[in-house]
């Protein structure tokens, strides 16, 4: 299948050749008929299939086929975080170019010059608005944006916006609203909370689902089984012996990743963090000098994990594991991407067994357990059905392995 036999607008196909886009993925072909045809649609494909494009094209090519009425919003594009906005915004502006599409970016750190520069477009109205639902909510309420012609309302990475607690700000947006629209959903995944917010707000949508692909074969998995209180010197240990240029670290809390952040600097490596906390521009800046390798370790939180495109990874290491079993193939995808190969190393504690298998089960392959280095000392034993985690009982952690030396 070609762009071309989907029937797109000509200067949607120059723009396609200008991005150097050949052959649309799967989510792509499925999604551009249904979308032209004027269905709702809910989307539903793992992190990296090209969903992005799968809305905007579509998109493009009906407003460069009918004409937009001037002075007034014709699509709303909500997307959970401004990284993931801004990357939505630079496809747009390499897509659109030869359609005469015009774009506002409705997201940012808040600064004074922003908000009255994006109040004066949303005023004067714009083919395209791409946004944050925090900033959208502030500009929505104070009327002046020019939504009553709007015909196509995206949501995009639905399951992240909920994960972040957007529900409210979502339904507000919605209900101001015109009723008389097209509505669609892209997610990565599709738990019940995202099924309700669909049946809420799509009409009878059609419904695409791209199977959750195994991680491809190039990534060399591994896993350690260790008590919390080993994980620091794990992590230290790992980059002394190994020549890492491109390391993520994902932690599930903002503590854990402060804390990792401060001893792996303490040891003069170059480390980040990147978590919520930062400000809107300081995250950007840390995930560029990262994306063009200025800096070799990225500590974060799960917020990062999704959606944002970081390519040729050499290894992930997840400090502790994933709550979401596809998160974990989220992850260890951001690594052998294109033909490098990657590693994807995962901290097992003993309240993390039972999930962890739980991951096995869904890559339908068993990880190979790795014995720590003797300088760490000695881990857990390995035993997923007695450490099935989530209980309330605590196994492990910092008072067990001090009663074992
Ligand atoms: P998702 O939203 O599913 O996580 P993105 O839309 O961000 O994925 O796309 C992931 C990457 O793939 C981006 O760098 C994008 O430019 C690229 N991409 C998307 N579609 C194509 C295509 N048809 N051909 C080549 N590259 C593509
Ligand atoms: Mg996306």
């Amino acid at each position: 299948m070609t762009f071309k036999e989907l029937n797109l607008h000509e200067d949607v196909l120059q723009g396609l050749d200008a991005m150097g886009f050949e052959k649309p993925t799967p989510i792509q072909e499925q999604s551009i008929p249904i979308v032209i045809d004027d269905h709702d649609l809910i989307g539903v494909a793992q992190t990296g299939t090209g969903k992005t494009a799968a809305f905007l094209l579509p998109i493009l090519h009906k407003i460069a086929s009918q004409k937009t009425e001037p002075g007034f919003i014709n699509t709303l594009i909500i997307s959970p975080t401004r990284e993931l906005a801004v990357q939505i915004d630079q496809q747009l502006q390499g897509l659109a170019y030869f359609t005469g599409a015009t774009s506002i970016p409705v997201y940012g750190g808040g600064d004074g010059d922003d908000f009255s520069q994006q109040k004066k477009a949303l005023t004067e109205g714009a083919d395209i608005i791409v946004g944050t639902p925090g900033k959208l909510m502030s500009h929505l309420n104070l009327g002046y944006a020019k939504i009553d012609k709007l015909q196509h309302l995206i949501l995009d990475e639905a399951d992240r916006m909920l994960d972040m607690g957007f529900y409210d700000d979502i339904m507000k947006i919605i209900s101001q609203l015109p009723k008389e629209r097209q509505t669609l959903l892209f997610s990565a995944t599709m738990p019940p909370k995202i099924r309700k917010l669909a049946k809420d707000i799509l009409v009878d949508p059609s419904e695409i689902n791209i199977a959750i692909s195994k991680p491809a074969e190039k990534v060399v998995q591994a896993a350690f089984l260790v008590y919390d209180a080993q994980k620091v010197e794990l992590v230290k240990y790992l980059l002394r012996y190994n020549d890492i240029p491109s390391l993520v670290i994902f932690a599930s809390t903002k503590l854990k990743v402060k804390e990792l952040t401060r001893a792996l600097q303490a040891e003069k490596l170059n480390a980040k963090q990147i978590s919520s906390d930062l400000e809107q521009s300081d995250r950007e800046s840390i995930l560029n000098e990262f994306k063009s390798r200025k800096l070799t370790i990225l500590v974060a939180t799960d917020v990062i994990s999704r959606g944002i495109d970081i390519d040729n990874i050499d290894m992930v290491v997840n400090y502790d594991v994933p709550n979401d079993a596809e998160d974990y193939i989220h992850r260890i995808g951001r690594t052998a991407r294109a033909s490098s190969e990657g590693e994807a190393i995962t901290f097992i504690n003993t309240d993390d067994q039972g999930r962890f298998q739980r991951i096995e089960q869904l890559i339908e392959k068993e990880i190979r357990k790795v014995p720590l280095p003797a300088s760490i000392g000695e881990g857990p034993e390995y035993d997923p059905k007695k450490y099935r985690g989530g209980g309330g009982r605590k196994f492990g952690g910092k008072g067990n392995y001090k009663k074992r030396r």
